[in-house]
Formats: C-alpha cells, structure tokens, sequence
C-alpha cells in the first residue's frame, strides 16, 4: 500500500493521506463481520435496535468516509512533525493530537452529528420549560434543548450534553421522551447539567492532554525500538515511512488497552458527581432510579466492586439507585413547603 501511494504520490502528504485511504478502507473490510456481530446480531437479539443492515451499512460507510477525511488530515500533520523535528516529534505529536481533540469536540455537535441523526429544538413546552427553569437555577444561560432522534437507531435511552466555547448543547434523545415519565426526564437533565455546570469537559481535555503526553513518549521509544528491531523484515524505513501507521496504531490500541481501567475511572467519577448534581438540582430520586433500571437494558446493574472499578464508565444502576434512595430519605422535606426540614 506504501508503495502504491508513493508510485501515485511522489509528494509525502499526499503519499501518506493515499496510504491512510487504504490503510482505513481494509481495516473497514476486515473488521466488518465484527461490526455487523456486534452492532446489529447482538443488538437485534436483545432487542435494542431499530437499525436495518442497510441503514447500518451507510452509517459505517459515512464513519468511514469522515475517518479517511479528518484521520488523514491528522496523519498527515502528524507523519509531517515526525519527519521535520526528529528531536522533539513525541512533544509536538501530543500537541497536535491535543489540538485535534479540542477540534474534534468543538466541531462534533455542530457538523458531525448531524450527518447521523437529526436534531432539533425541542418544541413541548410542558417537558422543555421545566428542564429551563433548573437550568437556569444553575446558572446556565440556555435557551433551548435539543432532541436527536437516535430510535432511528436503536431503542436507548440517553442524553448529552456535548461541544464548547459557545458549540455546547444539551440533546435529549427521543427514546427518553417517548419511554419515560416527566420526573425520569427532569431527573436525567440535570445529570446532564452537571457535567456542564462542574466543567466536566475542560477537565477531561486537560486529562486527555496529559495521558497523549505519555502515549507518544512510549509511542516514540517503542517505534525506534521495534524499527530497529524488525523493521528491514517489515520494509518499514523509518517512523517517517506512512507503513509505520499499523504498527504505530497497534501500540496506541495496547496503550489505551492498559489505560482502561484509568480512563473508565475518570470518567466515572465524573458521572457520579453529575448523579449527585442532578439529584440536588432537579430533586427527583425516583426519577433518577427509574433512569438507572432503564440503563439496566444495556448495563449490568449490579457488578462486583472489581467489575465496576475496572470495566463502568458509569456508576452501576445499584450504586445510582441506593445514592437516589439515600437522598430521597434524607432530603425528602425539600420538595415539600408545608413541613420544612428537620420537622
Ligand atoms: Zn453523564
């Protein structure tokens, strides 16, 4: 594949983008079966999906199709620091993957999702004026959420809120409108303002910063080490060469392998902050629990202590319940005027 895009290509980005087009469009053949086991046998016989195999097939080809375009633009800034500053290529690597990121993220909301799924503001002032109301209490400026219809892919429920520097939005999907009774709405609002009020995503960029420090100074070493090793056998000439990106996406796939438990960590330590915030914001414990055995659809709701710590990105439905059940005994007298607290 190197050699067919060089031979094309005797410039080097554009040698490297023709290298990453294959490259990407077999790692989409191979891995199809898979796919297909996975996101639509499985989710079929749970009974979770919407999707026809068609409408699955044009989604993986529009990823695909986004992957060879923005993927290959990052190979190529990439492949290009490699080859122009050998001496500091895994610090200016971690820059730029940083950047990509915050790109990533700033774009997602505005251009990408919308290539999936539709949204749009959501219009039933019954469910949308509430949801304002603790929005407001919270110091958030919003003035209008958004529904995405994700049942043209499946039956789940959920919610987000996604995009910054003025791109934020909160989305409800129209599975949790259609399955779900107000306070379940209410309560999942304002989990989802929690991740926005306590800057959830600010942290997890600056922690997402620090991890790709560490992976392209492994990244660096282990190439050098395995080039040196294998790579005349491999036809790999150098970690500027674009036939390093297999390997080079082999040790970040270990890399974030091993990081699991770490990032599930993180991440789920965010989410039980944002149970917590939702609890106290839209003050609806039954709501909430309701929420969690919905999610029980898609995730065990009550692993070992190990399998949470190690495998949840997201506290277990047991651990949301018993939180919702504990505020709901200790805080009931909040949404009661009559008796105040401690009476
Ligand atoms: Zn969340």
């Amino acid at each position: 594949m190197r050699d067919l895009a060089e031979r094309i290509a005797p410039r080097k980005p554009l040698a490297t983008w023709l290298y990453w087009a294959q490259y990407s469009i077999a790692l989409f053949v191979l891995g199809f079966p898979l796919a297909v086991y996975e996101g639509f046998v499985r989710e079929h016989k749970y009974g979770l999906s919407n999707q026809t195999l068609a409408a699955l097939l044009i989604d993986g080809c529009k990823g695909l199709g986004l992957n060879i375009v923005l993927g290959g633009l990052a190979v190529m800034v990439l492949l290009g620091i490699v080859r122009r500053l050998p001496g500091t290529r895994h610090v200016w690597g971690a820059s730029a993957a940083i950047v990509f990121q915050t790109i990533l993220i700033l774009i997602s909301p505005v251009f990408i999702a919308p290539m999936f799924n539709k949204y749009t503001p959501l219009t039933d002032a019954r469910i949308r004026d509430p949801i304002l109301r603790i929005a407001r209490q919270n110091g958030i400026s919003a003035t209008n959420v958004y529904q995405v219809d994700a049942s043209r892919q499946s039956k789940r429920i959920s919610a987000n809120v996604s995009g910054f520097l003025g791109t934020e939005r909160i989305t409800l999907n129209d599975n949790l409108l259609s399955r779900c009774s107000p306070q379940t709405i209410m309560a999942v609002m304002g989990h989802e303002m929690g991740h926005y009020v306590l800057n959830h995503l600010y942290k997890l960029l600056t922690f997402l910063a620090i991890e790709a420090v560490i992976f392209f100074a492994v990244l660096r070493w282990s190439l050098a080490w395995s080039i040196a090793r294998w790579g005349e056998q491999w036809q790999i000439r150098d970690t500027g060469d674009p036939a390093v990106l297999p390997l080079a996406v082999l040790i970040l796939s270990v890399l974030s392998f091993v990081f699991t438990p770490i990032n599930n960590t993180i991440v789920r330590t965010q989410e039980y902050e944002a149970d917590i915030f939702g609890l106290n914001s839209a003050r609806q414990p039954d709501g909430f629990a309701e929420a969690a055995l919905l999610l029980g659809e898609y995730r065990k709701l009550d692993p070992s202590p190990l399998e949470e710590v190690l495998l949840f990105d997201h506290p277990s439905g047991r651990t949301r319940i018993y939180s919702a059940m504990r505020w709901k005994a200790e805080n009931q007298c909040l949404g009661d005027a009559v008796r105040p607290c401690g009476r």
